[in-house]
């Protein structure tokens, strides 16, 4: 009974801080936002830096501009600035309601100009709406509360509902397979869109940090378009893997704690990893359910992980490199097909990381896919600060040699709230297109 207290207390928290109402602007980097949490635990001694001099990545002009009618959708404003950043000059304040068209997109904000002053300015990408339905699913249900200002919630069981009516509407053109079971022992199911004997093949994951689930539903309904659309890219294979911790996310969506997840938040409480109590620490929730960070857990530098001594709700990197079952599915499935690029999505800022250290034998290629992505998305590329090893996408690239790119696709901090996801489809609705025809001309 208190738990459900504390999570109507906390939806209005999230309301309150994410919300529009606080004009509050401040959104880590996944990267980032990891130093942050480690801060308190690890004092001395950085773990050495792998890209002394990073190499500069011009970030390619953005050509993807949406110039219908959006709405603000906020409680009361959100701020206008001169640039995209949250330290550039207060421009104005958009009140809720107000239209606005879209004129380019820059890392986590839109360059908008309202349609009544004619003011030009950055505000961030979530608080717009647009007037017309520019998602158009069919099939796959968008998870969108009662209002579309709380985080949304793209539950695993509604995500295996989706994946049969998929199945239903396009039998000859999708299969389902499984890479591995889960901690608790949900299936790990792949979509896999087209020809197993195509030429190609691309690996697409998303969820794999538990509270990043928006990255499912955004997974499925990019299969949805790539199906509806006709496999325009018929000799491109892609395996959709939507949600890779399903038992991470649904500790995240239903705030509920067990036994196990007790004995971490009581760790995590008075070694002061989080001082978050109860259903506020669990929305915060990145883990598997073991307490495991998976995008922590591979074997790419493992041991360089700057991570946290125990189990812990993000940041612990497991008692050894691939020590969980999620993980270990991942990498089978990663070595069944002759993948040509993959792709991880996550939801922490909006840009594209493509490097890993200087030695990736496949910095180059991940570099030319990250700029195709770049193109069509308008998120900015962004190097590896040396500070993060044993992801996936890492171990992808430095130990299979594939080109591998993270996409980052949130204007807010995670969960996401419904809002952000139109921001996030029309800046990703192309990109299977752009990787399909890099791949047709960089891959194997
Ligand atoms: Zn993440």
């Amino acid at each position: 009974m208190k738990l459900r207290i504390a999570s109507s207390l906390l939806a209005l928290l999230i309301m309150v801080m994410a919300g529009c109402g606080a004009k509050q602007e401040a959104v880590e980097t996944e990267q980032a936002a990891g130093a942050l949490d480690t801060a308190a635990v690890v004092t001395a001694s950085p773990a050495p830096t792998l890209a002394p001099t990073p190499t500069p990545v011009p970030t390619p002009k953005p050509n993807y501009i949406v110039d219908s009618a959006f709405q603000v959708v906020c409680e009361t404003s959100v701020n206008m600035r001169a640039e995209p950043s949250s330290k550039a000059a207060l421009v104005a304040e958009v009140p809720n309601g107000e239209r606005v068209e879209v004129l380019s997109y820059a890392e986590r904000y839109t360059e908008v100009k309202v349609i009544s002053s004619g003011q030009v300015g950055y505000i961030i990408g979530g608080y717009l709406k647009p007037e017309e339905d520019l998602l158009g699913f069919a099939v796959v249900t968008a998870p969108f509360g009662e209002t579309e200002d709380a985080a949304f919630n793209y539950t695993y069981d509604q995500m295996l509902l989706d994946i049969d009516a998929l199945v239903s509407a396009y039998p000859d053109k999708l299969a389902v397979e499984s890479a591995g079971k889960s901690v608790e022992g949900r299936e790990l199911k792949v979509l896999v869109l087209g020809d197993v004997n195509a030429k190609h093949h691309v690996f697409v994951q998303g969820a794999i940090h538990a509270r990043e689930h928006a990255t499912a539903f955004l997974s499925m309904a990019l299969a949805e378009k790539w199906l509806e659309d006709g496999l325009p890219y018929p000799e491109v294979c892609f395996h959709i893997l939507p949600m890779s911790n399903p038992d991470g996310a649904t500790v995240n969506q239903t705030l509920q704690f067990n036994k196990k997840i007790q004995a971490i938040y009581f760790d995590d409480g008075s070694t002061g990893r989080s001082t978050l109590a109860g259903a506020e620490y669990l929305a915060e929730w990145k883990a598997n359910i073991n307490g495991v960070d998976l995008n922590r857990n591979f074997d790419a530098m493992w041991d360089r992980v700057n991570t946290c001594p125990s189990p812990s709700y993000s940041d612990y990197r497991g008692d050894k490199a691939e020590s969980e079952p999620e993980t270990k599915a991942l990498v089978a499935y990663t070595k069944k097909y002759d993948f040509d690029a993959t792709v991880s999505y996550h939801a922490t800022g909006s840009m594209i990381y493509w490097e890993f250290g200087p030695n990736s034998p496949v910095n180059e290629a991940s570099l030319s896919l990250g700029r195709a992505v770049a193109g069509v998305s308008a998120y900015k590329m962004e190097n590896d600060d040396g500070s993060s090893f044993g992801g996936y996408k890492d171990w992808a690239s430095y130990k299979m040699n594939i080109p591998s790119i993270t996409i980052e696709i949130g204007t807010r901090a995670a969960p996401l709230p419904g809002t952000d996801f139109y921001n996030i489809w029309l800046r990703n609705r192309d990109v299977l297109t752009a990787i399909a025809k890099w791949v047709t001309e960089n891959g194997k």
